[in-house]
């Protein structure tokens, strides 16, 4: 343990003693959603004609009506500055994937030196930040630079506490001057709409003559590291790119399968309790934690909601997470792959669809006889087999490229786990079109009188696959844990409205040809399950003999990011995001060119913080220790000792000087004709020239660190970060 260490050790165990505990002890109920402006707060200061009509708008029912507004836009102001709020801000989601604000102040100076505060409709409606500070993928070069921000009435406003003050957030969509989506919500809520048109169609086509919106239903499981923040700040690597470029496993990691599930250590329930409060507040409704694989890894899961919230509050989660870690000496980190030779995080995207009172993905006990549900569960497999490049694609980013195709995460092909049961029914409507039986589920022996006799899921669990059937809803495991789930969710909306218009339609031209419906389902689930049958996968994702096997199937495989990427902005694409208003070929274009930017910029970060750690810090540090061999070698010469042992250990330190030398000197190189690069050309090169660079500079530093004392290492250990908690 070095010095510094060994006062971080001190200072961690100190703070740590000193949190008091700051959460109030008030009932779960009292607390959650104080902070929120939504129908509870509309109904009781709207009047009874403006509140239904902006129910309705909130539903998607009706568009907002400008008087309303005014009262809404009143109302809100009210209730945020009773609660002590002094500014408010549209919330919105440019294409960074993280959340933007700019905040005004409800003061208005009137004369004679006083001040009224004010909020109009209209700056409820729209508001106006510089659209040329964001990323835009070309929409802002050819169009102007202004941007509008517009309120979404279907998410509610909220209130962020901090101890000096309180500010309004209005969730807010992002557009151009050309009324171009510059953000991840607009396109969301445009596949919402897409998907509520084809699954109510498909609803009526089942007898409902009348079917209320169908929702997209959401719950991501926020994968995430804790460090100490004494240990983060020391690491530029960590600082600069949020993951360590440099650094041996420790000797213990997660071999001992011991922190998984465990008892979660005292600071980290105390900082998750801090957590879970102040999205109580906001109406977030976190509900699951507990320990991950790796040391220092755990996991926050919320109860699932609608999208376009579910998406909002998991922004407000991660950037809560980020926050409130701060208080506890802590730093969050959402990176894929923080700690190399360690888990990694990814973000499960649980994702179903839902009318106002049942879940359309819900099998029921006999899903052989549950029509609906096949038609529905068809519709997504279609997707998910004509799509798998695209969903791909969603989740490739410079982070993710260290976890997808790893050991120890979904591999990069797409491909769906059905279970036992549901994978018998589909092999059954592939020969016949129909099923007849369902593969019991039963109940689970204990052998022991004294337990309760538990009911059986009809599946296993397969961790391993990408995009499993969990019961009764899809949970897409690629993404990464750093990502917006937005356009993801957006592509996986999309794709199922896709499938559901083609299968609508040949089961409305059936049923036209004078066919009952069972006889019409029975012609196109034979002939759509022979389609989409190769992308269902029951077994093993991680083994070389499925990557094989998927080949054979004519699955793709993206390795990389920028193998990927390009998917996006393909015809297939384009035309599919036209056909249902989500994105013009023009924005599908902006997300390729913002996301290659994006990649190329994060890989850069890292090359240029790799070369300046290993000269600056690695290379110093090294030559440090060489000195000292070499003195004691001088003076054992003098009183004529033989310290063959150290002669050996200069040697091997001085050959790796040289390497280090010698390796970093190309990684400048390659920095160097990154920067006068951009777009694609850089997005390659730093794929293929500056990443195999920097893993070479890696390799002799992490020899490096296990020789050089620690004392004279430049940086805190892996060991430190993964199990000082
Ligand atoms: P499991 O243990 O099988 O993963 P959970 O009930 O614990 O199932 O759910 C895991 C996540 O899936 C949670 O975030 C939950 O909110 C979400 N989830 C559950 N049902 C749905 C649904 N119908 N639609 C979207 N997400 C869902
Ligand atoms: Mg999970």
């Amino acid at each position: 343990m070095t010095k510094t260490q060994q006062g971080s050790y001190t200072l961690a165990a100190a703070r740590y003693q000193s949190i008091e505990a700051d959460t109030p002890n008030e009932a779960l109920t009292d607390i959650y959603g104080r902070n929120l402006f939504g129908l509870d707060q509309m109904r009781s200061r709207l009047g009874k004609s403006d509140f239904r009509s902006i129910r309705a708008t909130m539903n998607g029912e009706t568009s907002l009506d400008p008087q309303v507004a005014e009262s809404v836009a009143l109302a809100m102001k009210n209730w945020a500055i009773e609660r002590g709020a002094t500014h408010y801000t549209h919330w919105f989601q440019p294409l960074t994937g993280s959340s933007a604000e700019k905040h005004d102040s409800f003061l208005k100076p009137i004369a004679g030196g006083a001040a009224i505060t004010e909020f109009k409709s209209s700056e409820l409606l729209q508001g106006e930040p510089d659209a040329s500070s964001f990323p835009s993928g070309g929409l802002r070069a050819t169009f102007e630079a202004r941007g509008y921000t517009a309120w979404d009435p279907t998410s509610p406003a909220f209130l962020m506490e901090r101890p000096s003050g309180a500010y309004l957030c209005i969730p807010s969509a992002f557009l151009s001057w050309a009324g171009e989506a510059l953000d991840m919500k607009t396109p969301l809520l445009r596949s919402m709409d897409a998907l509520d048109k084809q699954a109510r169609r498909a609803l009526r086509l089942f007898g409902d003559e009348n079917p209320g919106p169908v929702r997209p239903t959401c719950g991501a499981e926020q994968e995430f590291f804790l460090v100490d923040e004494e240990f983060f700040y020391r690491r530029p690597d960590l600082v600069a790119s949020s993951r360590t470029l440099f650094g041996t496993k420790p000797p213990k990691g997660q071999e001992m399968d011991d922190h998984y599930f465990g008892s979660i250590p005292g600071r980290i329930l105390e900082y998750m309790n801090a957590v879970e409060r102040e999205l109580y507040l906001l109406g977030v409704p976190a509900t699951t934690r507990h320990n991950e694989v790796a040391p220092g890894q755990y996991e926050m899961a919320p109860v699932f909601e609608e999208a376009n919230q579910a998406s909002d509050h998991q922004l407000i989660t991660m950037s809560t997470m980020r926050n409130v870690a701060r208080r506890f000496g802590l730093v969050c980190i959402f990176h894929e792959k923080p700690f190399q030779g360690v888990n990694g995080s990814g973000k499960h995207l649980n994702w179903s669809m839902s009318t106002s009172n049942a879940n359309l993905l819900e099998p029921g006990d006999t899903p052989h006889e549950n029509r609906q549900f096949l038609f529905f569960c068809s519709a997504v497999l279609k997707a998910v087999h004509r799509h798998q490049d695209l969903l791909r694609a969603t989740v490739a980013h410079a982070g993710n490229d260290h976890r997808l195709g790893a050991n120890e995460a979904p591999p990069a092909i797409i491909s769906a786990f059905m279970g036992a049961q549901l994978e018998d029914i589909f092999r059954q409507l592939e020969k016949a079109g129909e099923a007849t039986s369902s593969k019991a589920s039963g109940l689970l022996g204990t052998g022991v009188r004294a337990l309760p006799e538990i009911p059986k899921h009809s599946g296993d669990r397969n961790r391993t696959s990408p995009f499993a059937f969990t019961g009764n809803k899809f949970e897409f495991r690629a993404l990464g844990s750093s990502q917006n789930v937005a356009f993801p969710t957006t592509v996986l909306n999309t794709i199922a409205a896709e499938s559901l218009d083609e299968l609508c339609e040949e089961l409305e031209a059936a049923v036209e040809e004078g066919l009952p419906l069972e006889d019409g389902m029975r012609v196109v689930l034979s002939r759509e399950t022979r389609g989409f049958r190769p992308v269902i996968f029951n077994g093993d994702n991680y083994s070389d003999e499925w990557v094989v096997e998927a080949e054979k199937r004519g699955l793709h495989n993206l390795r990389t990011t920028m193998d990927a990427l390009p998917i996006i902005e393909s015809e297939k694409n384009k035309a599919l995001f036209d056909k249902y208003n989500v994105l013009s070929p023009r924005e599908v274009e902006s997300r390729y060119e913002t996301y290659t930017e994006q990649y190329a910029a994060t890989v850069n970060i890292e090359g240029q913080t790799a070369q300046h750690m290993a000269q600056t810090m690695f290379l110093p540090a090294a030559v440090e220790y060489l000195r000292n061999l070499v003195n004691v070698i001088e003076c054992a010469d003098e009183v004529d000792l033989k310290v063959r042992g150290v002669n050996a250990t200069a040697r091997t330190v001085s050959d790796l000087i040289d390497r280090l030398v010698e390796k970093i000197e190309p990684l400048a190189e390659e920095n160097q004709a990154a920067a006068e690069m951009e777009g694609t050309e850089m997005a390659n090169h730093v794929r293929d020239r500056v990443i195999p660079a920097m893993d070479e500079v890696r390799d002799v530093v992490d020899r490096l660190e296990r020789i050089v004392p620690d004392e004279l290492w430049p940086v805190p250990a892996y060991r430190d970060m993964l199990f000082v908690r």
